[in-house]
């Protein structure tokens, strides 16, 4: 049985249609469940009582669960049990501008990043829509507050879950539904070419994210598995193309690995790639883990780093931190309880 939560507008509409019913119901479902957010179909008093009825004979209306719940002033950090008992995460953090969420697109990830905690765990299997539908919406009951932007940036990696990512994102995009708009959603790939051309097509032009992360090949191979299937001159060829479909900016994320990515040469190179192209880069302080290889490089070295792209006139800015006491770093609290 479906999960009412992972269908789009269209899909509850062509539902009503078969049955014989009214388009329109479909609005009503969605206001009930994401406006209201009354989530037990027999309170849908607008809604008569055999039709509700087929609907809870036709679809599951059941929810993940929050299993673990770690705060600081500004990040709450939420541990997900899903029905199948597996364990995801989702971060929410407060800005000055409003609340975002971190939300996880799949169980586990195959990516095989060599400094990502997420990646120790292979994949198990893709979220579905809905399990990404309801990180937000615990989060929001949760905290009482409502989420205004959210980045699919958690465990997993989206472009590998394309079609259930791309079901999430209508779901959430929707104006009858929670309505966050296709600016404040931000989709982060570690370079999976051929579906990044297909999301170039995608009707809702949400933000993308690359993780960069090295100007060379032969670093970008030792870090990042994908690079020895589509490599660096590949993947830039697909930004640009993207660029000139969307005419959106990419975000180029390059986390700032103490030694190893981080010397001025690489930032020449990387704004040498990256000249007089639509793009920005987000220099991520590395969060440390248990791969000991890997430690963050200092404030100075960032500065550094950050100076040299400014002066070869690339935009770039420095993430804010958050939850770096609550382990809210990147498949870090699912680590911890597994083991
Ligand atoms: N698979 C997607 C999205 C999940 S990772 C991707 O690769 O983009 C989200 C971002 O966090 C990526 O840029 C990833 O490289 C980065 N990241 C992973 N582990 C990190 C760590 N320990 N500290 C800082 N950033 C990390």
């Amino acid at each position: 049985m479906p999960n009412l939560f992972g269908m789009t507008r269209e899909e509850i509409e062509a539902y009503f249609l078969s049955k014989g019913d009214k388009k329109y119901r479909a609005i009503q479902v969605y206001e009930w469940l994401y406006q209201k957010r009354v989530f037990d179909i027999d309170l849908f008093s607008n809604i008569k009582n055999e039709v509700r009825e087929e609907l809870k004979k036709d679809f599951d209306t059941s929810f993940i669960k929050i299993h673990q719940r770690q705060k600081d002033e500004l990040t709450v950090k939420y541990l997900f049990h899903l029905e199948d008992h597996e364990a995801i995460e989702a971060v929410v953090m407060m800005h000055d501008y409003g609340v975002s969420i971190c939300v996880s697109s799949q169980v586990g990830c195959n990516m095989g990043c060599r400094f990502c905690e997420s990646g120790r765990l292979k994949k198990r299997r893709n979220l579905k829509a809905y399990e990404m539908v309801q990180q937000i919406l615990l989060a929001e009951a949760d905290l009482g507050m409502r989420i205004s932007s959210v980045v699919i940036m958690g465990i997993g990696e989206p472009l590998d879950n394309f079609l259930e990512v791309t079901k999430f994102i209508k779901i959430i995009n929707d104006a009858k539904g929670i309505a966050i708009g296709a600016r404040h959603i931000t989709l982060s790939t570690c370079g999976l070419v051929p579906k990044i051309y297909e999301l170039a097509k995608f009707s809702i032009q949400i933000n993308l994210a690359v993780s960069f992360h090295a100007p060379y090949d032969e670093l970008r191979n030792k870090l990042m598995p994908v690079n020895k299937v589509y490599s660096i001159p590949v993947l830039i060829k697909a930004i640009a193309d993207y660029l000139q479909v969307t005419s959106r900016r990419v975000t180029i994320e390059y986390v700032m690995l103490n030694n190893v990515n981080d010397s001025i040469e690489c930032a020449k190179e990387l704004a040498h790639l990256f000249k007089g192209m639509n793009i920005y880069v987000n220099l991520i302080p590395y969060n440390e883990t248990n791969h000991l290889e890997f430690s963050r490089s200092s404030k100075t070295r960032i500065k550094e780093f950050y100076d040299t792209l400014k002066s070869e006139k690339i935009n770039v800015t420095i993430r804010k931190e958050f939850g770096r006491n609550i382990d809210a770093a990147c498949g870090q609290l699912r680590g911890r309880e597994i083991k």
